[in-house]
């Protein structure tokens, strides 16, 4: 099991909860972070390690890697996931629930890649692979803050792969459309969910998170000297 740790944030529901179920059906071993610590443990997954981590503390998520590591080898691919959605006019937003999105969205992702990058440098290999959104493409109505944090996860993602680049270390941005999970959850403007979910209705609930963590494994599989640097994935239908 050595030399084969994915560390996957957010990996108690949705998107990232698919992703772990994929890569143990693999063979990875898998350190399992959310704050929902009990959510991972449900998954009951062989050779994987769960901890409650919220993605803003940066101490622990060093702390959870090098545990894992200790018992798994260095980590070969990082998945940045974790991420929240609350969607309404930035007028109405508290500014506490925008910087939260901040916080959760954008530094998340920098304490994650702090965490693994100087390591995969040193070691000329290593994947890291950002979730954003089409979100990270175009602005949408009551999107501003949102869509400002994944245009930075892209900025951040697009100029760490150039610099990682020389070191043999593949960053990988995806954006995914529509994906049938939880996302809405911390969205509380009543109007603003039940639009989202007449528009997820029309477009027949968007992709399961199934085949979104298909396609992030396959691309995890190329060979390490070829990276698909960016993936926009979405419904058929969903006219991005
Ligand atoms: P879910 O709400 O189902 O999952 C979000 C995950 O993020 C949960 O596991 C949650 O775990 C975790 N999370 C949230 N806040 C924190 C935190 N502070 N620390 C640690 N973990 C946290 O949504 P998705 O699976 O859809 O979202 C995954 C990613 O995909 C997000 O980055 C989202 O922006 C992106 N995305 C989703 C799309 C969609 O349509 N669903 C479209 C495009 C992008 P817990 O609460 O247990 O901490």
């Amino acid at each position: 099991m050595k030399n084969k740790l994915v560390v996957i944030t957010g990996a108690s529901s949705g998107i990232g909860k698919e992703l772990a179920i994929t890569f143990s059906q693999h063979g990875y071993a898998l350190l399992l972070l959310a704050r929902r610590v009990n959510l991972l443990e449900e998954l009951n997954l062989p050779n994987s390690m769960c901890r409650a981590l919220d993605v803003r503390d940066y101490a622990s998520f060093q702390k959870f890697v090098s545990e894992a590591e200790a018992k798994y080898g260095p980590t070969q691919c990082l998945i940045n996931n974790a991420g929240i959605m609350p969607l309404d006019k930035i007028y109405n937003l508290d500014l506490d629930v925008q910087n939260d999105m901040v916080d959760i969205n954008i530094k998340g992702v920098l304490n994650g890649m702090k965490t693994v990058m100087n390591q995969m440098k040193a070691a000329q290999t290593g994947t890291i692979i950002n979730i954003s959104s089409v979100a990270g493409r175009w602005t949408g109505e009551n999107r501003a803050v949102y869509n400002g944090t994944k245009f930075a996860v892209h900025a951040i993602s697009e100029q760490t792969r150039r610099e990682l680049a020389p070191f043999n270390v593949r960053v990988l941005t995806v954006a995914p459309g529509l994906v049938d999970t939880d996302l809405i959850s911390t969205t509380t403007n009543s109007e603003v969910i039940k639009n989202y979910g007449v528009w997820k209705e029309n477009l027949a609930g968007g992709l399961s998170a199934k085949e979104v963590a298909e396609v992030i494994y396959y691309a995890f599989t190329l060979p390490q000297n070829v990276a698909l640097k960016e993936i926009v994935i979405a419904a058929t239908k969903q006219p991005i």
